[in-house]
């Protein structure tokens, strides 16, 4: 029986994991927390499809070129078919192991439109679709538990992968009771672990998505793709701990942005791009909210308390308990932060990485979304790309040929107990906030040239400064071993938006405002000895 590991416990993880064990094979899923701690848990507006009851006129086909259209035609187109191809599907099994979806007083599903959406096809759960479809899943992944196909096993971090000769054994875990680490020996390893918030502080996201594995993976020799193009959500509430979703299901109901000009309403966004403008994609509302240069607002007061009840119950609640505004009566002030990462982990259309027997899936992954991701499609892509990957695993013949670790993990066991036992003053605490701030103020909606040399070099400064101390003065073991990591990931992002130069999705240079046809094409980033290389897939090679 193949033995499966899968790092990382939200939406794309537990969908991995039961398709696995419904295949016969037995997993282990790891994560720190439980999966209603994920960050799948916030997804607010919902999962796209174009079902039987779908809107007149839409098709699969129409969500396919919505889909590519929205990437700025980077995205797989292979992929992208059979994602949107299988969504129906995906909507059934969500239905069929308990997860209820909004419906009107004849039992049709509602949908609604998101930005970049020719037809409204998203399907939701109030305005809790994440938290929904999370319960459903942990009930799945129960049963399996019981029959002895999956274990659940928290309190535990990915430190590294055990690769040799370009094929991955397993992995190295941070037990966090035992304070050390464990080798897990597996046919394969599946990385699930969702975003890289960390590169930017406060973001609409979840901290615990570092994207340290992605960046240690990096390390190791997995080939990085799309890395610059970093989703900024238009419309986000700053609140003292971080950036909370005005969701674009607000949109989606009607909702308008606008400014004032002295006691003059500026809808600015439906002035310039008409009735349909406040459903443009996220990057271009972004970019135009940063263009007005002043505070933007966005009005929902004029829909029925009733509707803003059944519909947008927490956007509502976000407002009230944040900042005591009543959305039924009074506008929302909201601006741009970080929500989405379309790049990660290079991945084939089966989800395998250019390591062998090492696999990615969820957000940690790109292949779906080119240089911008469609609301409602992140949900769908983390369903889908679980079960290709569980599918993909289940095809091959994974036989493990015996390697030696033994070195490897004696020296990494010895290293980790030193930085246990160091007594240093210096906090890797400091170096990630030092990283965030610098990240948001230049790897930004507006990028450039000047602007990223500087952020590069400081980047190259904290990875110097994280070599030479090596051990810090910090909360958790994690945080420490975690910061080369993050802190090669971020500058691998700027490498890569260096290197491209045109503005395409939601990488924007102001010093090339263009697309150019030189760049339509996947960026790739790699790791030798130190030296980051940047080429673009013109062929599409990673996609098939
Ligand atoms: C506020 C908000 C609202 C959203 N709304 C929508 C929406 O309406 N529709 C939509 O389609 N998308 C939405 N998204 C995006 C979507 O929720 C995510 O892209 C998706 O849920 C990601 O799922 P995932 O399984 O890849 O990762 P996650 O759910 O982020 O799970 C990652 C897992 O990896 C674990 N992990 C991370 N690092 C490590 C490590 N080093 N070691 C061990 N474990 C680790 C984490 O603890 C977690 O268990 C929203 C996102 C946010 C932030």
């Amino acid at each position: 029986m193949k033995e499966i590991l899968i790092i990382g416990n939200g939406i794309s993880g537990m969908m991995c994991a039961i398709r696995c064990a419904e295949l016969g094979m037995k997993v282990k899923l790891i994560a720190p927390g439980p999966s209603e701690q994920s960050q799948s848990v916030m997804a607010a507006g919902g999962i796209n499809a174009v079902t039987e009851r779908h809107e007149e006129g839409d098709s699969v086909q129409c969500h396919i070129e919505d889909t590519l259209k929205g990437g700025a035609y980077l995205a797989g187109s292979n992929a992208v078919k059979g994602l949107c191809s299988d969504a129906k599907e995906i909507i059934h099994y969500l239905e069929r192991i308990g997860t209820v979806f909004s419906v009107d007083e004849q039992d049709r599903p509602l949908l609604r439109a998101f930005g970049g959406q020719t037809y409204k096809r998203t399907h939701y759960c109030g305005s809790s679709t994440g938290k929904h479809i999370v319960s459903a899943l942990v009930m799945e992944v129960r049963r399996f538990e019981a029959a002895g196909l999956i274990t659940r096993i928290m309190r535990h971090h990915f430190y590294s992968a055990l690769i040799s000769d370009g094929r991955c054994y397993g992995a190295l875990l941070y037990d966090e009771d035992a304070r050390e680490l464990v080798p897990v020996y597996a046919d394969a390893l599946v990385m699930a672990t969702g975003g890289q918030n960390c590169l930017f502080g406060k973001t609409t996201g979840s901290s615990r998505c570092d994207g340290y594995a992605v960046g240690r993976l990096f390390m190791q020799g997995a080939a990085l793709k799309n890395l610059e193009f970093i989703q900024f959500h238009p419309t986000t509430l700053e609140t003292p701990q971080k950036r909370m979703l005005i969701s674009e299901a607000v949109r989606g109901e009607g909702g308008r942005l606008f400014y004032m000009d002295g006691d003059q309403k500026v809808f600015f966004m439906e002035d310039k791009y008409g009735p349909r403008g406040n459903l443009m994609t996220r990057d271009l509302i972004s970019r135009e909210i940063v263009a007005t240069g002043r505070d933007v607002l966005l009005d929902i007061s004029f829909m029925d308390k009733r509707l803003i009840d059944s519909r947008l119950p927490e956007v509502r609640d976000i407002c009230a308990k944040y900042r005591g505004i009543d959305i039924s009566k009074e506008p929302i002030p909201v601006a741009p932060s970080v929500h989405y990462f379309m790049g990660g982990l290079a991945v084939h259309k089966d989800h395998e990485t250019n390591i062998q027997g090492l696999y990615a899936v969820g957000e940690c992954a790109s292949i779906y979304h080119g240089a911008n991701r469609l609301g409602g499609n992140s949900l769908l892509s983390a369903m889908y790309s679980g079960k290709v990957a569980a599918e993909s695993i289940s095809g091959k013949d994974h036989k493990l040929e015996p390697a030696d670790f033994e070195n490897y993990i004696l020296a990494e066991q010895e290293g980790f107990k030193k930085m246990l036992d160091a007594k240093s003053p210096f906090a890797a605490m400091h170096i990630r906030d030092m990283l965030a701030d610098t990240m948001r103020e230049h790897m930004s909606i507006v990028r450039c040239a000047d602007s990223l040399s500087k952020v590069i070099e400081d980047v190259r400064y904290y990875l110097s400064v994280a070599e030479r101390i090596q051990y810090y003065a910090s909360v958790s073991a994690y945080t420490n071993y975690s910061l080369s990591g993050i802190l090669t990931l971020a500058l691998a992002a700027l490498t890569c938006a260096d290197a491209r130069r045109e503005s395409r999705g939601a990488h924007y240079r102001s010093d090339y405002p263009t697309a150019s046809d030189e760049y339509r094409a996947a960026t790739i980033i790699s790791y030798n000895d130190g030296n980051m290389q940047v080429s673009f897939d013109r062929e599409n090679a990673y996609e098939d």
